[in-house]
């Protein structure tokens, strides 16, 4: 019996090139969503292919269930994140 599981928001974090200790995020409300990054470039984000390019990791990513589960710890389990890594984005 598996409950269904709603993908809410998928994020990476990318650290950036040029500045030492900033980090920006990948994300996307959805799986069908495009991703955005909130770095300032417009035109040249690396940030969006290496996630697409699995350089970033996994992504964190947060689910609902149906039936819905309250869990005690917000972080998605190895499940859920095997999930979202093998999802064709
Ligand atoms: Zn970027």
């Amino acid at each position: 019996m598996n409950p269904t599981i709603v993908i809410k928001a998928i994020t990476w974090t990318a650290p950036s090139d040029t500045r030492v200790g900033t980090r920006y995020t990948v994300s996307a409300p959805s799986p069908d969503a495009e991703l955005r990054c909130d770095c300032p470039a417009r035109t040249t984000c690396k940030h969006i292919a290496r996630a697409l390019a699995g350089e970033l990791g996994r992504p964190r990513v947060r689910v609902t269930q149906r039936p819905v589960i309250r869990r005690t710890h917000a972080q998605a389990s190895p499940e859920m994140r095997d999930l979202a890594a093998s999802l064709d984005l």
